[in-house]
């Protein structure tokens, strides 16, 4: 995951007015989210752009299924909701609550491989779910969102990867955080089986360039050709951890775990 501006996104000429307008339909006409899908399915392609086409959740690497717009609070019932009628239609056609996720962390589905299941579907659980919003003039700014979301500024550093296995682990000691984290697994399903196997493969490459960079520096010894080394073996990790590259943001994640003060470069990297 990393994070995603949302203030970047480019909308189409006369698209506010259209949404707008939906919403008003689906108000005065009794209709409901899905009957006016396409004005959010029309942005799919710019919201693709944001991210080189990635999932915003997950970053796998190409497609694991064909992504789609997902209301981060869902539009027409939460699961973990108390009263009906629940789910955030007025924040139906508001493109700040989009998000493009591919179906495995949007989708309920069952990893039978694996044995897991997972799959965002209607669940939007809150830390305190007294203060959760039923309608337009309650303030979402009461709410905390137990799922980590990739808009929100620093979400995306609370992810990390085992390095034994590849499963997502929390990169934080913060207790609340790290609950966040693993409800966040469990419902994005970033624990499924492939997809672990896909970011152990890549956490392993990327420690072996760590450990080469090392070996480089330790090398250093004036020449412009062991400067040169050096270089390149740094310009491998800093393509790893850069965003639109394969787990980039767990991948940024481990480089910062591995910060070692006789190596201060590492930090550099991450400050960057
Ligand atoms: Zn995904």
């Amino acid at each position: 995951m990393r994070w995603i501006d949302q203030e970047k996104i480019e909308l189409p000429e006369g698209w506010l007015e259209r949404a707008a307008a939906a919403k008003k339909d689906m108000d005065d006409k009794g209709l409901k989210p899905d009957d006016l899908s396409d004005v959010w399915r029309c942005l799919k392609d710019r919201f693709a752009l944001l991210s080189d086409k990635r999932c915003w959740i997950c970053e796998a690497p190409a497609a694991r299924s064909d992504n789609a717009i997902d209301h981060f609070r869902p539009k027409n019932r939460v699961a973990e909701a108390k009263q009906e009628p629940s789910g955030y239609r007025w924040l139906a056609f508001d493109y700040r609550n989009f998000r493009y996720i591919c179906t495995f962390c949007n989708s309920r589905r069952l990893d039978v491989l694996g044995g897991t299941a997972g799959g965002k579907a209607d669940h939007f659980p809150l830390r305190n779910e007294a203060v959760r919003a039923y309608v337009a003039t309650d303030d979402l700014d009461d709410e905390e969102p137990m799922l980590l979301d990739p808009c929100e500024d620093g979400d995306w550093k609370l992810l990390g990867c085992s390095l034994e296995s590849g499963h997502p682990v929390p990169a934080t000691e913060d207790l609340h955080h790290r609950k966040r984290v693993e409800i966040s697994v469990e419902l994005y399903h970033l624990h499924q089986d492939a997809l672990k196997k896909m970011r152990l493969t890549q956490i392993r490459d990327l420690d072996q360039k760590i450990s080469s960079a090392k070996d480089r520096y330790d090398e250093l010894d004036g020449t412009p050709k062991r400067e040169k080394k050096f270089k390149s073996a740094l310009t491998a990790i800093r393509r790893a951890i850069s965003p639109g590259s394969d787990f980039s943001g767990e991948m940024y994640n481990h480089v910062k775990k591995r910060r070692d003060n006789n190596y201060p470069w590492l930090q550099s990297l991450i400050d960057s």
